[in-house]
């Protein structure tokens, strides 16, 4: 093609290269063109879909449903880009009641791959064959067929080497799609779904509710693990479960975020959530929900990006509160029968008006140094309430370890004050640089060899900022001054001793330390050694005091639990 000497060098590409680059958008493996075909035979208002596919869909993903079907006319125009039955004006771009809008998946697919279409409308005698293949069609006629649509596709990426090759191994794929078929089936359980792989039959799932649903799909949980969900705001209305916080799923770590019925990511609403769910969690278990939100169609945006999993909401950021305080509230009532303040509620999350009223009231003076939340918001640091409400007089400590405290109408805390201790002393180094530090009246002393001794004088600058300032004496010794505050005095010989075993071995002497990660963990074995302290009511109080200024109040940090509520049910049940 000459182009040096043309006068018109700009050209409007034919319409199948248009639609292979569409394509690049929206069909980037099996999964993809699973979800569109899903998709578009739940908006055809399908009560039962079939699913086969083989070789992880590579070779072929055929879906079947009963839904309205296509006139002959229709399902020629449906391989068309930007033909769509779903939207006419730009208004209904923001009443959508359907998953498709765009028109462009069916023509995707079909630039791609070989498809194979059967459908036919109820009210038809006779349905429609088309075959198409790379963008052209390659046969149209009359057939004989079940009323509904079934969409073959094979031969995916077949003219584009490099696309194909991207493909991963068959499970890699067939997880692909069936994380696809998961985001369709949690939220429409009222659909009757068949899923076949390489002619195994995976699922088959009938009409369902959808907590049917949620246990059909997960055969290792019971009712029991489900904190169900359910709120009706003037801004939306939430409906569903909260895996039970011991719980875990070992096949599933996703969250499921549902937005009018549409499976969305929206890191801000999410990440919300996890705040709440946070504290309850052992380790590093993620939270497990499956949450549907309906929000009125014209205050959500979903012509975001081509897949369509992402939204952008009028209301955000009093969703986002309104749904903490939910979630807060459901995890409260049903996990251990925790009172709601027990649960950090971050700044900025109110509690609804009926939850306070079942809360026993306690003398609640906001915290000093929570002064400046808005008014009416529930105080959120209910450990800094004794000192003001003097509730010493109520707190026993048992065996110089366990201390119960709060008593009130529905229960007490148990808290075992030496994982408390645990937890403080772990988060010393977590905050935020240069850590303020305490003299030691005794300092401590660490005689050193050369090697130590080179180590610590590198670190001196390092270690200063948390708070450690050491000393090194007369080259063959290293002396510890302060320690930060916070941290017990007596850890400091301990503290000391690791650091020089560390700097008998240092990891790699070119890199620096990571020393965020490294004195947290020096703590923790140095903790974890020891045998464990018994405390006085005041140290036991104070402890339990700051508990709640920790990133998590409820487990130490490798997972043991530090306090639990000892309910009024758990008394009943325990005399019988
Ligand atoms: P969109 O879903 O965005 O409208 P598609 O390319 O996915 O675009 O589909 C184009 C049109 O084809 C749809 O609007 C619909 O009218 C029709 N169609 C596709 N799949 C089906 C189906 N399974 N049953 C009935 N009609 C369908
Ligand atoms: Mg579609």
């Amino acid at each position: 093609m000459s182009i040096s000497t043309a006068e018109q060098r700009i050209r409007i590409l034919p319409e199948n290269i248009i639609n292979q680059i569409a394509a690049g958008e929206v069909i980037l493996r099996p999964a993809s063109v699973l979800k569109e075909l899903l998709e578009n035979s739940i908006d055809a208002q399908a009560s039962q879909i079939s699913i086969w596919t083989e070789d992880g869909g590579k070779a072929r993903i055929q879906v079947t449903d009963d839904g309205v079907g296509m006139s002959p006319i229709d399902a020629e125009l449906c391989f068309e880009r930007h033909a769509t039955s779903k939207i006419a004006s730009l208004r209904d771009l923001y009443s959508l009641q359907t998953k498709g809008f765009r028109g462009e998946a069916l023509a995707s697919i079909a630039a791609v791959a070989h498809v194979e279409l059967f459908t036919r409308r109820h009210t038809d005698e006779i349905g429609t064959h088309i075959i198409m293949a790379f963008g052209e069609r390659r046969l149209k006629e009359p057939v004989r067929c079940n009323p509904g649509t079934t969409l073959i596709v094979t031969q995916l990426f077949r003219q584009l080497p490099v696309r194909r090759k991207s493909l991963r191994t068959t499970p890699t794929e067939h997880r692909h799609n069936l994380q696809e078929f998961l985001r369709v089936a949690y939220p429409h359980p009222e659909i009757v779904y068949q899923y076949y792989h390489d002619d195994e039959r995976l699922y088959y799932l009938p009409a369902q509710t959808l907590q049917e649903r949620l246990l059909a799909l997960h055969p290792t949980l019971s009712p029991a693990d489900l904190i169900p969900i359910y709120e009706e705001t003037p801004l939306f209305t939430v409906e569903g479960y909260l895996l039970a916080p011991e719980k875990t799923l070992p096949d599933n770590r996703e969250n499921y975020l549902f937005i009018n019925r549409r499976f969305i990511r929206h890191p801000t609403l999410q990440q919300g959530l996890w705040q709440v769910c946070k504290p309850l969690l052992r380790g590093e278990a993620r939270p497990l929900y499956w949450i549907f939100l309906k929000i009125p169609p014209n205050e959500v945006d979903i012509n975001v990006v081509p897949s369509k999993t992402e939204a952008r909401l009028i209301h955000e950021v009093e969703i986002r509160q309104m749904l903490m305080s939910i979630f807060q509230k459901a995890v409260a009532q049903t996990y251990l029968g925790l009172p709601p303040e027990a649960l950090h509620l971050p700044e900025g999350v109110s509690l609804g008006g009926e939850l306070l009223r079942a809360v026993p009231a306690s003398p609640a003076a906001p915290s000093p140094d929570r002064g400046s939340s808005t008014p009416g918001l529930f105080p959120s640091d209910r450990w800094a309430e004794p000192r003001h409400a003097g509730i010493e007089s109520q707190a026993f400590l048992i065996g110089g370890r366990y201390l119960i405290t709060a008593a009130h109408e529905n229960g007490a805390w148990v808290i075992d004050v030496w994982r408390a201790y645990q937890r403080l002393s772990y988060e010393v180094f977590l905050q935020k640089r240069p850590l303020p530090s305490q003299g030691l009246l005794f300092p401590v002393h660490l005689p050193a060899p050369p090697p130590v001794v080179a180590a610590f004088t590198s670190w001196k600058d390092a270690l200063t900022s948390y708070g450690l300032t050491i000393e090194v004496r007369e080259g063959r010794e290293i002396v510890l001054h302060t320690l930060p505050a916070g941290l017990s005095t007596a850890l400091a010989q301990p503290l000391l001793e690791k650091l020089g075993h560390l700097a008998q071995e240092p990891p790699d002497l070119t890199a620096p330390i990571p020393w965020d990660e490294t004195l947290p963990r020096l703590l923790h074995t140095i903790l974890q050694t020891h045998p464990p302290r018994r405390f006085t009511l005041q140290e036991a109080l104070s402890i339990t005091e700051r508990l709640t200024s920790t990133s998590n109040p409820n487990y130490t940090p490798d997972g043991q639990p530090i306090r639990l509520f000892l309910s009024r049910e758990m008394l009943e049940n325990l005399f019988g």
